[in-house]
């Protein structure tokens, strides 16, 4: 306990040393257990590492649980107008488990162009914890990454957890930050970005599902939303935060999902998913927006009359944070010029998604192009010559090293999915062949070789882009 004098009126304290007990030791530590952590955690157990995902809340899913997304992007591409899936690998095995549990929509097309697949929130749990079961991943769930413990050298010996039963240490000798802002990267010390250009950050929604929908009357509703949305500005009868919205008919048809709120600090600019204050006031103002929307549906949109707020999410959903500055940044033009990687771990096929004020501004690979491009390793690498000797850490999921606008496409799932699993078997070379935590510590993770993480990742399945490739993987 730290004691402060009554008459104090600092605007610090000062927290007094103490000893914080190891909770366990582990070969790979998996901080966040959202679509990129899920995959690290399954694929680091399965090339036979001991591994612990650490979680803050008591379920897995990151954002399309917690943030209420259910719906996956980014599992397809369309490749000279054809539609075809390529994210496979773990993908396929949990994608196969949410069926099994009735839990997973026949994928539909997105604005004509690109298809997104929707499902249900507990089938998405819990086909999670039992793919981590089956590869023999431990799970610590209600547990917060708040430090790291770094050793001589600079790399991360252990996290510092908060949990119910107190603050513990995890020692590991490679960490996999999955937390989508960050936080362990940021914690450690190496370089990390923020916003486009100017610092703006894509803005978040808090997500809602609406219950007892008419699906027979509903129809094809998320056709002509937009337009009632904008005779009902146009009356001055109501005031959207945001145009483009997305409104779905989800695994029964009585129940939608609703994306269109987007929330803003004071200034107009977006809410910022690590400022404690800013994220705070945007839970209550998204639930106000969630009010008056479901207000419109009820009273504009055939089919939802008597639609009532299934739930709200539990969090407001961040799209984006902190970003890794890493040994190679995934750009706005590999995404439309569909680029190539020579070490190439996966694909995103998902277009640029800029959640700008008011509005979504799309941005597309050319219709007659072959629509995705590949993701290299090296964007889950820190930038080696700015690392500060953290040689064992990856960055996966939506805080990899990617820019502003590479990140509006490849934040999604189907993308998480693939970073994740590739940094679980690449964790599992760097341990096999002692790149880290043996002898032969010099090279750390930059040691991984693109061939045999390319050679692993294909032998489970994966799809990585190469000319020729069987789209199946
Ligand atoms: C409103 C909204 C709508 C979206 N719509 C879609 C869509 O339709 N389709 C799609 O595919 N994608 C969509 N996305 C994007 C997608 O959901 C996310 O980008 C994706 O979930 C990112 O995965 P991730 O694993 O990198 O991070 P996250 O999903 O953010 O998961 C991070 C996990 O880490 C945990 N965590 C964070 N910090 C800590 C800590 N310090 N200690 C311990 N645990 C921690 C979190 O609780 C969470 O479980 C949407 C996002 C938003 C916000």
């Amino acid at each position: 306990m730290t004691t402060i004098p009554d008459t104090a009126r600092t605007t610090t304290i000062h927290e007094a040393a103490r000893e914080t007990p190891v909770f366990g030791e582990y070969d790979v530590v998996v901080l966040g257990g959202g679509p990129a952590g899920m995959t690290a955690a399954a694929a680091a157990a399965r090339a036979g590492a001991s591994c612990l995902l650490i979680e803050r809340y008591g379920f897995l899913g990151g954002m399309g649980t917690a943030a209420g997304v259910t719906n996956f992007c980014g599992l397809f591409a369309n490749v000279h107008g054809e539609q075809r899936r390529v994210v496979h690998g773990l993908a396929d095995e949990l994608l196969d488990r949410m069926r099994a549990l009735d839990g997973l929509n026949e994928p539909h097309l997105v604005l004509g162009r690109i298809m997104g697949q929707a499902y249900d929130m507990s089938a998405f749990k819990v086909a999670a914890d039992a793919m981590l079961l089956a590869h023999g991943a431990d799970v610590l769930f209600h547990a917060l990454v708040v430090d790291v413990a770094k050793d001589d050298g600079g790399r991360i010996a252990a996290v510092v957890v908060e949990t119910k039963s107190g603050r513990t240490a995890v020692r590991g000798r490679v960490f996999i930050d999955c937390t989508g802002d960050g936080d362990v990267a940021h914690r450690a010390g190496v370089p990390m970005e923020k916003g486009d250009d100017h610092g703006h950050l894509l803005y978040p929604t808090l997500m809602f599902r609406v219950g007892n929908v008419d699906a027979a009357r509903a129809g094809e509703a998320w056709r002509t939303i937009p337009a009632l949305m904008d005779e009902a500005e146009a009356a001055g009868t109501y005031r959207f935060p945001r145009r483009g919205a997305i409104v779905r008919p989800q695994r029964h048809a009585y129940e939608w999902r609703v994306n269109v709120t987007q929330m803003k600090n004071a200034d107009g600019s977006a809410v910022d998913g690590t400022d404690a204050r800013s994220l705070s006031n945007g839970e209550a103002e998204g639930r106000r927006q969630i009010v008056d929307y479901l207000r419109f549906l009820r009273e504009k949109v055939p089919g939802f009359e008597d639609a009532y707020a299934l739930d709200i999410a539990p969090q407001l959903g961040i799209r984006e944070t902190r970003r890794l500055v890493g040994e190679a940044m995934l750009t706005g033009d590999d995404v439309i010029g569909c680029a190539d990687f020579e070490d190439s771990i996966g694909v995103n096929g998902w277009p640029l998604e800029q959640h700008v004020a008011g509005d979504i501004k799309w941005g597309f690979a050319p219709l007659d192009s072959r629509g995705y491009n590949q993701l290299p390793y090296r964007m889950l690498l820190p930038r080696r010559a700015t690392n500060g000797g953290v040689d064992n850490l990856l960055v996966a999921g939506r805080c990899a090293s990617m820019t502003h606008d590479g990140q509006s496409a490849a934040r999604v799932s189907g993308s998480c999915f693939v970073m994740g699993e590739a940094a679980g078997v690449a964790a599992g070379i760097a341990l096999d062949i002692g790149l880290v935590g043996g002898i032969d510590h010099h090279t750390g993770l930059y040691g991984v070789a693109p061939s045999r993480l390319a050679s692993l990742l294909r032998d489970h399945g994966a799809y990585l882009g190469a000319a020729g490739e069987s789209f199946s993987g």
